[in-house]
């Protein structure tokens, strides 16, 4: 087992790493920007060392500064975290260089499915559904043309090398389609350096449906159900819940264990995500995420493990510690992502904290680097806490996420927690009777604030 392990990233998810490790008696090591000498990330760590100024690019983001913070701290293993270098196979190739160990998976692996052209291309082969769309890329407007009649309007075009909802652009008919092909490479081109795009089918009302899957390296494989991430802005997730209240245990035993055999039979080691846009009773997928998910907490909620210990694990030659018939799902979770911004408009709101207060008690749990006095920098990602809450059923998980967000004290910047608060009043919330376009129309005719 490893020694030492340095984790590449700020923030919750930093702290969610430390606390494996200090349960696994494994040393941490923060780094950090001089933008967060304050953090929490880097005082509860047992080793922290600075790694540059405030931009990203130059500091979580800047491969030989993390290096160098190995090599001097003495760390065995990086753990990226999520976002920032999680996903970038170029890196996993540099720390594997250097004989310290990237905990998640190989880096031929990541190229694959951070390709999505490749990574549909893979699960078509592997069995998996998928949404019908173009044959890998589509080089011009022409082919745009001839693609989106053969499957009929509306069509998608997506960028490659997307992530984050950004390069994907909608066309409901035929004259759209030059504009949103133009526009999705720029966007693409623009935020990825790459502007390849591919075209798929758009679906009209779907649920996002995505898959836990465990792989120890050595071709054993696991699920552990879906989380239903319907719930969305602009793409991006705001509230998730397990399991999904559109599939019955059936259902979720069929394509999970498609989703298990698939990684099984790469070979893929760590923690994974199969995503997936489910309609009328149909699953299709669009991509594939090779890292640890914001989301995570409520399927750890859920089948009581520990999902960062498992990948701590494995990266260390283990195998699983769970076996598919001793996952036993229990009971449902749901999460909701609080951001610093401000309604109705969700600007970016970087501050104070004055007062923070964390709610408790039976089934909560709130992931957070908050603390009263911390002051959120402008330089990163706006999501500041994390609440999950787990109860025995679905109406006792939102009466618990009710009782917790009235505890739960963030004074002096402004934060997404009144929208949630407003959704726990909407009666299609309450049933969970909503599709990916759902939030998106309420806050059209009604915003909180
Ligand atoms: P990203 O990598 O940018 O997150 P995804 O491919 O995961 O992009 O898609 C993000 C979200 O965009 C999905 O959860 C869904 O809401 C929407 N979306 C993606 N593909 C389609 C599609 N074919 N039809 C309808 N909505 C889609």
């Amino acid at each position: 087992m490893f020694e030492k392990i340095l984790i590449a990233n700020r923030g919750e998810i930093a702290l969610r790493v430390i606390r494996a490790c200090r349960e696994m008696g494994i040393a941490s090591v923060a780094v950090h920007s001089t933008a967060d000498s304050d953090a929490m990330h880097v005082r509860m760590a047992d080793e922290a060392i600075c790694i540059g100024p405030p931009p990203s690019t130059q500091s979580y983001l800047h491969v030989p500064a993390i290096i160098s913070a190995c090599e001097i701290s003495g760390a065995d293993a990086i753990h990226p975290g999520y976002g920032f270098l999680s996903e970038n196979a170029a890196f996993v190739q540099v720390v594997e260089d250097h004989d310290i160990t990237f905990i998640g998976p190989s880096a031929e692996h990541i190229r694959l499915m951070g390709d999505k052209i490749t990574a549909k291309e893979t699960m078509k082969a592997l069995g998996v559904p998928c949404v019908p769309g173009s044959e890998g890329g589509v080089p011009d407007l022409e082919t745009a043309r001839r693609v989106a009649e053969e499957i009929g309007f509306p069509v998608i075009v997506k960028a490659t090398a997307g992530g984050g909802g950004r390069g994907m652009k909608l066309a409901r008919t035929a004259a759209d389609l030059e504009s949103a092909f133009r526009t999705a490479r720029a966007e693409s081109k623009a935020a990825f350096g790459n502007d390849e795009v591919y075209l798929e089918k758009y679906l009209g009302a779907p649920r996002h449906i995505e898959i836990q899957v465990f792989g120890d390296g050595k071709g054993n494989a696991v699920h552990l159900g879906e989380r239903d991430c319907s719930l969305q802005r602009r793409h991006q997730k705001v509230l998730e819940e397990a399991p999904s209240p559109a599939l019955d245990a059936a259902t979720r035993a069929r394509i999970g264990q498609t989703c298990a055999e698939a990684i099984a039979r790469i070979g893929y080691r760590g923690a994974g995500t199969i995503e997936f846009l489910y309609e009328n009773g149909e699953f299709f997928f669009i991509e594939m995420n090779t890292r640890l998910q914001v989301e995570h907490p409520v399927t750890e909620a859920i089948f009581g493990v520990d999902l960062v210990r498992e990948q701590i694990r494995v990266a260390a030659g283990l195998p699983l510690s769970f076996t598919q018939d001793e996952l036993n799902l229990n009971g449902h979770a749901i999460e909701v992502r609080i951001n610093a911004e401000r309604l109705p408009n969700f600007t970016p709101c970087p501050g104070t904290v004055a007062t923070y207060h964390a709610p408790g008690g039976l089934g909560v749990r709130m992931d957070s680097a908050l603390y009263s006095g911390y002051r959120v920098p402008s330089h990163y990602d706006s999501l500041i806490a994390k609440l999950i809450v787990h109860g025995r059923d679905r109406p006792e998980a939102l009466a618990r996420l009710k009782r917790a967000l009235g505890e739960l004290i963030i004074d002096g910047v402004d934060s997404s927690v009144p929208l949630f608060h407003a959704l726990l009043g909407e009666d299609e919330v309450l049933r969970g009777d909503y599709n990916i376009h759902w939030l998106e129309a309420y806050l059209a005719r009604s915003v909180p604030g």
